[in-house]
């Protein structure tokens, strides 16, 4: 028997992505319930530090923004979706602005680091918490609202319906079913699953298992790019506490570069990630990396490079945890080598972020196309936002047409 309509737009996962969707499909006028594997707090876009693209420098503009992004790709990205995500990215930011995320300031205007791949400074922060901040905003904007939060929903089976589409999940209780007019995908990727299989180090939360992606393709939904996994080129390689965790980038945006046994810079430490992570394993390759006391392959982040005040602003999270761990970036270079952490590909969406099949649509990390297969860091936050809220609007009237 099918579920009954519950929700006009039922959400599946509860970062970046879902948290916008949810937001904006109920500011849209939709009965929301938003479903998430475990806590509500618990993803991926949480664990972000160093910040979200948006092109507001003078120099700047979202059609060389555009273009970073299609260099980066390799051309591999699909330029309708990139137009969509570099023109609506400052109003994006000033959406989440509205929600109550604090950029930070400096000389009246945004503080802008250029990131990896990128020709300017773009990246907006929040210190070095902007996931944090971010979702942070959102899950409060969803919470005070009418919507309905599904904790500890695991889903499990999606099937089309005759009111729409009917979600089984797992819960602490055994098993439900739920009915919603369309349905919006925001499960995040696989990093986590796929480092264990590999026995990789990844920077991924646990619950980054893919399993959503697997249901929508059973579905019928098409994919592109699944293959292309991304590793981050700054893994924390030492200390054993900091193995795995992800450098934030804005240590070479603000002045780091990494250097081969003999100290010398072997790489453009702001080229595009692919291209400085495969620098990084060809050097280790050739003889040339260092061994972490744990005997790990690894090549040396010089830090000492950043300015004090340049850290204190941007990056006091990534230096209160490496002194806590005995070791002072500021004094000394870091241990570091590439480790696992984003998915490129995904779902096939449109501008509006409705996969191949109607009523079903996705959005951030489980979508493919925007990136297409190499990302751009500061990148996947403003995907999050850009297309979570064109899916919760998109979602919201064809659940009322
Ligand atoms: C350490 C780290 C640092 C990063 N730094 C940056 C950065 O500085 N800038 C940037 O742009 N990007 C950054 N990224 C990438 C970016 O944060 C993520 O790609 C993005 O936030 C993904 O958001 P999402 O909403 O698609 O998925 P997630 O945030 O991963 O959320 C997925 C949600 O789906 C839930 N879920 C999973 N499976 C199921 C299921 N079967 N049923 C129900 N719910 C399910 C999860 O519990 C979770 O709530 C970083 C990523 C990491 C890991």
């Amino acid at each position: 028997m099918r579920a009954p309509a519950t929700f006009d737009v039922l959400v599946i996962g509860s970062g970046a992505s879902g948290l916008a969707t949810a937001v904006s499909a109920e500011r849209a006028g939709a009965r929301v319930g938003l479903a998430t594997k475990t806590t509500l707090q618990a993803c991926n876009s949480a664990k972000a530090q160093g910040g979200i693209q948006a092109a507001f420098a003078e120099d700047d503009s979202p059609v060389i923004h555009a273009e970073d992004v299609m260099r980066s790709s390799h051309d591999t990205a699909d330029p309708r979706l990139v137009e969509v995500l570099t023109s609506e990215a400052p109003s994006a930011i000033h959406w989440l602005e509205e929600l109550g995320v604090e950029f930070t300031r400096s000389n009246g205007g945004y503080r802008l680091a250029r990131c990896g791949g990128a020709s300017r400074k773009r990246l907006l922060q929040v210190g070095d918490r902007t996931g944090h901040a971010i979702t942070k905003s959102l899950r409060e904007a969803f919470e005070f609202s009418a919507g309905t939060v599904l904790a500890h929903h695991s889903l499990t089976s999606l099937d089309s319906s005759e009111s729409g589409w009917s979600a089984s999940f797992e819960t602490r209780d055994g098993v439900s079913r739920i009915g919603a007019r369309t349905v919006v995908l925001a499960a995040g990727g696989r990093c986590f699953r796929e480092a264990e299989t590999r026995g990789e180090l990844s920077t991924n939360h646990p619950n980054a298992t893919g399993e959503t992606t697997r249901i929508a393709l059973d579905s019928g939904a098409e994919e592109r790019d699944l293959d292309a996994l991304q590793y981050h080129p700054n893994g924390g390689a030492w200390p054993a506490t900091m193995q795995g965790y992800s450098i934030p980038e804005t240590t070479r945006a603000y002045g780091a570069v990494l250097l081969n046994a003999d100290g010398e810079e072997f790489t453009d430490s702001l080229g595009p990630r692919d291209a400085v992570s495969q620098a990084i394993f060809d050097e280790v390759e050739k003889g040339k990396g260092v061994l972490t006391p744990d005997v790990r392959p690894a090549v040396w982040l010089d830090t000492t490079r950043i300015s004090a005040e340049d850290a204190e602003i941007s990056l006091p999270y990534m230096l209160r945890r490496y002194r806590a761990a005995g070791i002072d970036p500021l004094s000394e270079p870091i241990y570091t080598y590439p480790v696992l952490h984003y998915q490129n590909g995904g779902l096939v969406i449109d501008e509006h972020a409705e996969t191949t099949l109607e009523g079903l649509f996705a959005c951030g990390e489980i979508a493919g196309g925007t990136h297409g297969r190499n990302r751009m860091m500061g990148n996947s936050l403003l995907e999050c936002t850009v297309f979570g809220r064109r899916a919760g609007r998109a979602a919201a009237e064809k659940a009322k047409a």
